[in-house]
């Protein structure tokens, strides 16, 4: 089935499902954990809308590509076209807040990094981009300390808040205008908090924004 928006209180999304624009190293003690250094500017990438997935839904993984890692990530469906907009603008065209896991090829993006080659592959190809329904923006609260969680088989791997971001939501968006347009259905991943590992065929998730959306799946 084609992947849609959907609103978690159940309302229709007529927004169409765009591009997924992803920033890298947005958690210092995720980029620690890579052995990365610590970036002075946002790093940037896209991923296609084939790459969009329902999170609620059992999905699978590539075969014999080494190793997959999941990295639990927060998400924003944008509502607005921006481009170069400033941050009262930016803060405005954020419809929703959600939950995305950016599954990642890191055996591959390890080879690609070393060859200096870009990371498309690694992190771009279809269905690398399960996401969650979205909660409208207003019932969210304050977007600079959203707590988020993974557990992987009863067991917390992932727990972070936008409160430990190099760069805090609004000012993302912000940046990522003034490269590329933001368009109406798009989506923004704001970076990983530490503790990625690998996803396994059979690991059930609980992708959570606490007290506001719980999200149960399983990997084929
Ligand atoms: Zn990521």
């Amino acid at each position: 089935m084609a992947y849609q928006h959907l609103f978690a209180d159940g309302t229709p999304c007529d927004l169409p499902a765009g591009k997924v624009v992803c920033v890298g190293r947005n958690y210092a003690e995720h980029a620690k954990e890579l052995n990365n250094p610590i970036p002075s500017e946002p790093i940037l990438f896209i991923k296609p809308s084939t790459s969009l997935l329902d999170m609620a839904q059992p999905f699978s993984l590539p075969e014999g590509q080494g190793c997959i890692h999941f990295e639990t990530e927060l998400a924003l469906l944008i509502g607005k076209t921006l481009t170069k907009a400033d941050e009262q603008t930016a803060a405005d065209a954020i419809v929703g807040v959600g939950l995305a896991l950016d599954m990642t090829l890191r055996d591959l993006q390890s080879k690609l990094k070393e060859k200096g080659q870009p990371w498309e592959k690694a992190k771009a190809f279809d269905g690398s981009c399960p996401v969650s329904a979205f909660i409208q923006t207003e019932k969210v609260g304050e977007l600079t300390d959203i707590p988020l969680r993974l557990s992987v088989n009863g067991e917390v791997r992932q727990d972070g808040s936008s409160a430990q971001m190099l760069n805090p939501i609004v000012q993302l968006i912000s940046y990522i205008s003034q490269w590329f347009t933001l368009q109406p259905g798009d989506i923004v991943l704001t970076g990983t908090p530490a503790g990625v590992g690998e996803a396994k065929s059979g690991d059930e998730l609980l992708v959570e924004l606490p007290g506001q959306l719980s999200v149960n799946t399983q990997i084929l």
